[in-house]
């Protein structure tokens, strides 16, 4: 079934005076499947923020259509949206966005607290979490007092708690080491196999995206390629 389908999707950017300051997306198309490990790779200024910021609901297209799950996230109202991204999406950022006042279990936990579930689920779930995760010691650390791969760990942690229909990463290993790089690539193959998690990446890194099983280039705010992993190739 489809998690994602995006329909002729637009975005223009416009100053106060409705003038047209960049046309960041020209009618994209795309679809994921449940499962799917997907990644969007494109250079600076082909249109992977914009794209991810109107998939996150967190910015509207200039026209077009998106659906997650068969809603259509382009007609939801801004409480119900809020609602609805909260349920049905993952985000691991760049930058991690953990919070420094919380532990990291805390930090992981959010998600369901936010949704109203209660002490002892929320740390049933953190726990199998992280411990997949292979982070289940540093539940009590702060962010400061852990590495930089681990806090990426616990904010992929806190974007799988929910189970989101789809997890979406921009540029997640755009602040980590190699080493640091391919161990989190490794756990996103290991969440999309063993977990069954949908995600779409975006990335321009071809090494990165080589860990994904399809390759969706895009240039100038158009899609002008696609490839497929075979199962016996590695790497594209
Ligand atoms: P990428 O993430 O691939 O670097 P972006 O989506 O950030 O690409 O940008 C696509 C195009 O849209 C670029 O030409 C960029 O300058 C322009 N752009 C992005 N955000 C804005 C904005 N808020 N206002 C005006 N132009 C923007
Ligand atoms: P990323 O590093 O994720 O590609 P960018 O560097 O493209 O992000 O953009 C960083 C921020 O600046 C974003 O919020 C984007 O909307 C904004 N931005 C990008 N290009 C422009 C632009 N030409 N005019 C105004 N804002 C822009």
């Amino acid at each position: 079934s489809q998690v994602l389908r995006v329909h002729q999707l637009a975005k223009a950017y416009t100053n106060r005076r409705k003038q047209i300051m960049a046309l960041a997306l020209s009618g994209i198309d795309l679809t994921v499947e449940h499962g799917e490990f997907v990644s969007i790779m494109g250079p600076s200024g082909s249109g992977k923020s914009t794209l991810l910021n109107l998939l996150a609901g967190l910015d509207k297209p200039s026209s077009g259509e998106l659906w997650v799950q068969g809603e259509n996230m382009t007609t939801l109202h801004p409480n119900q949206l809020a609602l609805f991204r909260r349920r049905n999406l993952g985000f691991v950022f760049q930058d991690y966005n953990l919070l420094d006042t919380l532990t990291l279990g805390e930090n992981v936990g959010l998600p369901l607290s936010l949704d109203g579930k209660t002490g002892p689920e929320i740390r049933q779930r953190v726990k199998e979490v992280m411990g997949f995760l292979g982070i289940a010691d540093f539940m009590q650390r702060y962010p400061y007092e852990v590495s930089g791969g681990q806090q990426q760990r616990a904010a992929v942690a806190r974007a799988v708690v929910h189970n989101p229909s789809l997890l979406l990463a921009d540029e997640p290993t755009g602040n980590l080491d190699s080493a640091s790089a391919r161990a989190l690539l490794e756990l996103f193959q290991r969440l999309n196999k063993d977990l069954g998690a949908t995600i779409l990446m975006v990335t321009h890194d071809p090494l990165s995206a080589s860990y994904s099983q399809r390759v969706i280039s895009i240039k100038d705010g158009y899609v002008y390629n696609e490839m497929r992993r075979t199962s016996d190739q590695q790497q594209f």
